[in-house]
Order: C-alpha cells, then sequence, then structure tokens
C-alpha cells in the first residue's frame, strides 16, 4: 500500500486546480498556433493572450498595458530591479534582509558590479520593517533610490503595509518594487490605490501553473526591453509566449479572486487550529515572526527546541509522509535561514519548519501531522 501524503508546504509551491488545467489543455493540443502567426490559429491565441492579459489587469485595477507576462516570480523580480537601476538610473537601493533570494542576489550582484549602494532597513523584534528607518533612509538619500520590499514574507509570513512603504517612497520620490509572489492569489491588490511601481506574481502559488507569472510596471515609467528578440509582449520580452502558462495563470487568478473571502476564512482556521495544537506539545513549541491574525494566512512558522528528536525533524516528517520546509524551498540548503538569521532566532536552539496551508488542505491533514511531530518529538 503506498504512503498517504499531506502536503503542508503550499508557500513552496500548490497543487494546480482541475479547473486550471482543463481552461490550458485545449492550447496543448488543438489550439497550439504561434500567436505571432498571421493565420487563424496563432491569431486566435494572440486573442486569448491579451484576453488573459485583460482579466488579470482587471483584478489589478489597471490597465492591460502595466501586464507583462513572465516566467514567475524570479524574473520578474530580476527584471524590475535591473530595470530600475540601469533604465531609472537608480544608484541606491533600499531593501531589507528577509528579501527572497530572487530579490536579495539581484541586489547584491549589482552591489558587487559596482551600479549601486545598497541600505537595509531595521527590523521591530517580530521581524516587521521599522518604518521609521525605512522613512530615515529615504529622507537621507540623495541619489535616485529603489526601494525593495516584500509585501509577505514567504518564510515568517509577516505582511507589510505596502500602502504605507509606498506612501514613503512616493513623499521621498522614490521608485517602489514590491515582491508579490506569496500574496498575489492570496489578497487583493489593487494597483489603483497602491503608489507602487512595479509588483510581481507566480502562478504557481495558488493553482497556477509552474513557470507562469507577471511583472506589473506603472505605465509612468519609460522602460527598454528586458529580452531582445522578436515582438512579442510588446517589444519588451522577446520570445514564443508560455501561451498555455499564461492562460493557466490567468485562469488560477481569476479562481483565486472568486473565491478570496471564503479561502481566507478557512485557511485562516486551519492556521489557527495548528497554532493552538501545537501550543499544547509538552516540549513547547514557538512561533516565528508576528502570527497574529494580520500575517500571511497561508504560513505558520514553527520553532521547536534543539534535541537529538527535534534535529531531524522534516526528515522524519518526510518518512512519515508529511511534507513540510525548514524555511523558502530556495534557501534549504546549506547556511540555514537567511530570514532566521535576520530576525536574530537562534538556530542553535531551535529547529524551524514552515507549514504552509492552501484551499486543499483539510483539519484531519493538521491533525495528521500534529500527531506526527508528537510521536516524533516522543510525547506519545
Ligand atoms: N518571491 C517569493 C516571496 C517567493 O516565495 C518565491 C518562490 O518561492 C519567489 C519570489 C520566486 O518565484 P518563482 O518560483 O516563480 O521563481
Amino acid at each position: 500500500m503506498t504512503q498517504e501524503m499531506i502536503y503542508l508546504d503550499n508557500a513552496a509551491t500548490t497543487p494546480m486546480s482541475p479547473l486550471v488545467v482543463e481552461a490550458m489543455l485545449p492550447y496543448m493540443t488543438t489550439h497550439f498556433g504561434n500567436p505571432s502567426a498571421a493565420y487563424g490559429l496563432g491569431l486566435e491565441n494572440r486573442l486569448a493572450i491579451e484576453h488573459a492579459r485583460k482579466m488579470v489587469a482587471g483584478i489589478f485595477n489597471t490597465s492591460p498595458d502595466t501586464i507583462y507576462f513572465t516566467s514567475g516570480g524570479t524574473e520578474s523580480n530580476n527584471t524590475a530591479i535591473k530595470c530600475a537601476v540601469r533604465e531609472l538610473g537608480c544608484k541606491h537601493i533600499i531593501s531589507s534582509p528577509l528579501e527572497h533570494h530572487a530579490t536579495l542576489h539581484t541586489i547584491e550582484y549589482l552591489e558587487k558590479k559596482g551600479e549601486v549602494r545598497v541600505s537595509y532597513v531595521l527590523l521591530h523584534d517580530d521581524g516587521h520593517v521599522n518604518l521609521n528607518s525605512l522613512e530615515e533612509l529615504l529622507a537621507s538619500s540623495e541619489e535616485k533610490t529603489l526601494v525593495s520590499l516584500m509585501h509577505a514574507n514567504n518564510e515568517i509570513g509577516n505582511v507589510l503595509d505596502i500602502q504605507r512603504a509606498g506612501e514613503l517612497c512616493r513623499k521621498y520620490g522614490a521608485y517602489f518594487h514590491s515582491d508579490t509572489v506569496q500574496t498575489v492569489g492570496h489578497y487583493p491588490i489593487s494597483l489603483k490605490e497602491i503608489p507602487v511601481d512595479f509588483i510581481t506574481a507566480s502562478g504557481h502559488k495558488f493553482h497556477g501553473p509552474k513557470g507562469s507569472g507577471i511583472l506589473y510596471v506603472n505605465k509612468k515609467l519609460k522602460m527598454e526591453p528586458f529580452i531582445h528578440g522578436g515582438s512579442q509582449e510588446r517589444g519588451m520580452r522577446a520570445g514564443t509566449e508560455n501561451l498555455y502558462g499564461i492562460i493557466g495563470f490567468a485562469a488560477a487568478l481569476d479562481m483565486a479572486t472568486k473565491r478570496y473571502e471564503e479561502d481566507k476564512k478557512n485557511i485562516s482556521q486551519l492556521k489557527v487550529y495548528m497554532k493552538r495544537q501545537l501550543m499544547g506539545i509538552s516540549v513547547g513549541a514557538t512561533f516565528n515572526g508576528d502570527c497574529s491574525e494580520d500575517s500571511l494566512y497561508t504560513v505558520l512558522s514553527v520553532g521547536f527546541p534543539k534535541s537529538d528528536r527535534s534535529q531531524n525533524l522534516l526528515l522524519d516528517l518526510n518518512v512519515k509522509g508529511i511534507c513540510a520546509s525548514g524555511g523558502s524551498a530556495c534557501s534549504s540548503g546549506a547556511g540555514g535561514s537567511h530570514v532566521m538569521r535576520a530576525i536574530d532566532i537562534n538556530h542553535n536552539d531551535q529547529t524551524t519548519v514552515r507549514f504552509s496551508f492552501s484551499r486543499y488542505t483539510m483539519i484531519r491533514d493538521i491533525d495528521v501531522a500534529v500527531d506526527a511531530v508528537k510521536e516524533i518529538l516522543n510525547e506519545c
């Protein structure tokens, strides 16, 4: 008998919705024409892409010409930051040490090349960005500045006050990029209200396909092509479009938007339930970051006291068929989590496990996972 799998790593990726697969399938089979072709089979697909763009733009309350389809969050973050430096002339980047590596490594690369200087905002004890520190850095910046701050942290789930951060950027004339990969598809985002220049999204974080995403670029910005070649994406990002990825991205976002209230309510309850169950563990469990109801409802980052039993917790959970992660999927390699280091969580004292949920997570999944944790920690 194959072992049952309990999937609690939805911040890393989500299973695709069957309805999204259904929407994509025709574009893999019968509707395979190149969207740049001059005959019907291709032209229909060009229309399908533009329809998808219009739908996505509508959801963000913006116009279609601000939306570029990309391969996902990493590409979009790289593009936004490099364009802000190389096309808009930013010489100073203000960011935080908690950003995803798609942002941090891009910034570090530009700094190493001598193209920018970088400042990092101070953090509060719970990992929230200190907005006074952001304002001080902005006020003292003499160069053209880009602020890059993620909307929600993928490891600890802290949510930035993106409106306030954007207003500060406007006040001091800085450009503002926000990595919204963990919030698009999970929260309504209206770009009419939020003063932001670039946001990014990734389809596989909300039951869409991997390798699909968007970059939003504020209409006021004058940009050069991100990728040179053909005239796709209005000449900005050349290359034959990931047609079924684009269709899947739009379908998944549309579904997530329609289900927002219901999904948020149900998933939030699961998070609260798991937190409560883990609080009953006698070895003690702590919760990293701000895990109030204002935090990302899909993520619960838990610290267990370091012991012989807890140090292989993730592997032991895996043996029991439970998928969770130590931090972000991308920073699970050597050196541990840069986010935990930045918020000063002592690695020698705790084993960190990030549990993350989706609309497919059930209360029973949580019960099985909590029982497994207890068993591994020798509590039953
Ligand atoms: N930014 C954040 C906050 C993420 O969580 C991720 C994915 O883990 C990315 C960027 C990268 O997105 P993608 O996997 O689409 O490249």
